[in-house]
């Protein structure tokens, strides 16, 4: 899949100019996100897989196809940031999620493995508040047996007080799931 990156932005005035729906990926260092977004485009490093969790700071947005840009929001949880720069973190999101037209939806990773964190509930929380659509994905499913992807399923479905039905599954390693994500954000961005 052709996928270009575009460029790194922090404020609402480093925004590409563009008018193609944009769908953003958030979720707390290490979860996974940069595995996933390489995997949904077939590519092996457009987006670095981070050595250092809780590296990117940036807001990155990727132009696929011309069809679609996918922005690769700033993870979250790296407990080694200071007060002032999870602020920062935080203004840089709620200016884009508040602020940003073309913005269709948030994909919200969260690992199959563990409960949601504060902060993942947190994210879900604002997402809601600013009416951003939230599709919610389970990765790392490849590392857990059918019966545990079901357990797992039910009891963060609980935590999250969402029905279990609207999580999406996923591996970046075998790529399970991406048929299933890419039909849903395709049908958010309106293609
Ligand atoms: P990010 O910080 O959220 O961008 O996370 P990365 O994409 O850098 O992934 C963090 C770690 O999890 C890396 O060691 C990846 O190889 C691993 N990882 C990511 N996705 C999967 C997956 O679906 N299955 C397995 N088994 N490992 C994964």
């Amino acid at each position: 899949m052709n996928a270009e990156f575009v460029k790194s932005a922090v404020f609402e005035k480093d925004y590409p100019e563009s008018a193609l729906p944009e769908i953003a990926f958030v979720g707390r260092s290490n979860v996974g996100k940069s595995s996933m977004i390489n995997s949904l485009l077939g590519r092996k490093k457009l987006v670095k897989v981070s050595a250092k969790p809780g590296k990117t700071r940036t807001l990155n947005f990727f132009n696929i196809e011309n069809e679609i840009m996918f922005v690769d929001l700033p993870g979250y949880g790296f407990a080694a940031v200071s007060k002032s720069e999870r602020a920062s973190w935080a203004k840089c999101i709620e200016t884009y999620l508040t602020k940003r037209d073309n913005l269709k939806a948030c994909v919200l990773i969260l690992d199959i493995r563990r409960l949601p964190s504060e902060e993942d509930m947190d994210m879900l929380g604002w997402l809601s508040e600013t009416e951003t659509h939230t599709l919610v994905i389970l990765t790392k499913t490849d590392k857990l047996s059918n019966n545990q992807i079901a357990k797992q399923v039910r009891l963060i479905a609980e935590e999250v007080g969402i029905d279990k039905e609207h999580f999406f599954l996923y591996s970046s390693v075998t790529g399970h799931g991406k048929d299933n994500v890419w039909e849903a954000l395709r049908s958010v961005a309106g293609l």
